[in-house]
């Protein structure tokens, strides 16, 4: 304010200069216009100054100025120099984070919100085949022409990654991760884990191999056994009663095995040739039908049926199931033989085939039992894990079960959720989307 009215006191004391010496002249009206444009001069004088400096030579000193001009003057140019240093801090920045991610050994492509690419590493070069002066600007999914990587990017869900072959080196498996960020721009990161997956892939095929190898010693080992125990009325006692046990552990390698063989057969072989619509009631009355003689071995055969599980079958949909036979059969079988072992004789147990709102629909083995720990809910379909060791192998379970409901469910698109509170029973649901439940007159 203080340099405003100084300025406005500059003006008037000009014009009245002008204006006493046109008077002394005989002119004061002259006098007055002379002031004035002594006054417009001045400030065309510094306007072209101020031009020629931000034009010219915007890195100097500013030129020497009074009043407002000069303020003026030094506020530009301190806030030129704020602008600077922050420009120069900005660009080491920026500088430092691709030096960093130029370092990186994966890949990773900076896409602008269409997904055409901005920036990579050199690693995305090696990797992906990316050209830096030929690629910038193209589309990613022009450079990335597999059609799973086009559908993963075009979901625009990216919470799995994505693992496939490298689009120059078909030996070399990469694993695919993109996040969102900023006003939709996109980073692709690209991980080479081909080691990993050779790793992976060697634990699978040793243990297939291991339980195949295994399959021949024991199948003659349990024959052997067999005859010996068909025999055991001729033999001592306790060597009886050693062959008995012999024969319980042999049976029980045995499931062992297979079930190790079917869990490698699911993570080996893609599954899906064997998919067709299946009728689940039937499927349902005959795992009840094995279900409730698992129930009557269990208490030693030719049992009152009072004392067997009281199992049954509800099918509230009308719908058929697409999938294949042999894998739900053996799913929903382990889980509704894990419902006879882990509840006590005379437990009510339903297999429910339902729908649900949204179009997917179920099947799930409910019991009345002991129920599970919440604890233990979120580890239950790990290999081996078990609620109670002692009690688990008592009942003969291999410990794999629910490992294979898992691997089977996941072939199908569907989900295993397990509901129990201990003392209220427990409930396995696998949850099938709604293109697997063919509701009749629809066209596979
Ligand atoms: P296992 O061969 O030991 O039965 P599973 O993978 O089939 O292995 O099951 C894992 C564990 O889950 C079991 O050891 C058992 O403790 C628990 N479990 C499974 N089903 C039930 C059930 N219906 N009620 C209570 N516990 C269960």
């Amino acid at each position: 304010m203080r340099l405003w009215s100084r300025e406005l006191w500059r003006v008037a004391w000009l014009a009245t200069l002008g204006v006493l010496l046109g008077w002394a002249l005989g002119a004061p009206g002259l006098g007055l216009a002379a002031g004035l444009a002594v006054c417009l001069f001045y400030h065309l004088r510094q306007l072209l100054a101020l031009f020629q400096w931000l034009t010219l030579h915007p890195q100097d000193e500013p030129p020497s100025a009074r009043g407002m001009w000069g303020e003026l003057f030094d506020r530009l140019y301190r806030y030129q120099k704020s602008q600077r240093i922050t420009q120069t801090r900005l660009r080491a920045t920026l500088g430092r984070i691709q030096e960093s991610s130029e370092a990186m050994r994966d890949s990773v492509v900076m896409l602008d919100r269409h997904g055409d690419l901005e920036w990579w590493n050199s690693a995305a070069t090696e990797m992906l085949g990316l050209q830096t002066a030929h690629d910038r600007g193209q589309h990613i999914t022009n450079l990335l022409r597999d059609p799973r990587f086009i559908s993963y990017f075009n979901a625009n869900q990216y919470s799995e990654p994505l693992t496939l072959t490298s689009p120059i080196d078909e030996r070399q498996i990469l694993q695919y991760q993109i996040t969102l960020y900023g006003d939709d721009e996109r980073l692709v990161m690209a991980r080479d884990i081909t080691r990993l997956h050779r790793l992976e892939q060697m634990r699978r095929d040793f243990v297939a191999n291991v339980s195949h190898e295994l399959r021949t010693p024991l199948t003659v080992l349990s024959g052997y056994l067999e005859t010996y125990s068909d025999l055991s009325d001729q033999l001592p006692p306790r060597l009886g009663r050693g062959i008995g046990q012999m024969e319980e552990q042999t049976k029980r390698m045995q499931s062992l095995v297979n079930d190790l063989l079917l869990l490698s057969r699911l993570e080996i072989d893609q599954g899906g040739k064997d998919h067709q619509p299946l009728a689940v009631g039937p499927l349902l009355e005959s795992i009840r039908q094995d279900a409730l003689a698992l129930s009557g071995q269990q208490k030693g055969g030719q049992v009152p049926s009072s004392q067997l599980h009281s199992i049954h079958v509800s099918v509230e949909s009308e719908a058929q199931l697409v999938g294949s036979e042999q894998e739900i059969r053996s799913a929903i079988s382990n889980l509704a033989f894990n419902a006879v072992r882990y509840t006590p004789a005379g437990s009510q147990i339903t297999l429910r085939w339902a729908n649900l709102e949204n179009g997917s629909a179920y099947i799930s083995v409910e019991d009345n039992g002991e129920g599970i720990d919440p604890v233990h809910i979120p580890r239950l379909t790990e290999r081996f894990y078990r609620v109670d060791k002692g009690r688990s192998t008592a009942t003969g379970g291999t410990g794999l079960g629910l490992a294979i409901v898992k691997h089977v469910l996941l072939r199908h698109d569907a989900q295993l959720q397990i509901v129990s509170r201990p003392g209220e029973g427990a409930q396995f649901r696998c949850v099938f989307p709604a293109t697997r439940a063919l509701v009749a007159n629809t066209v596979f």
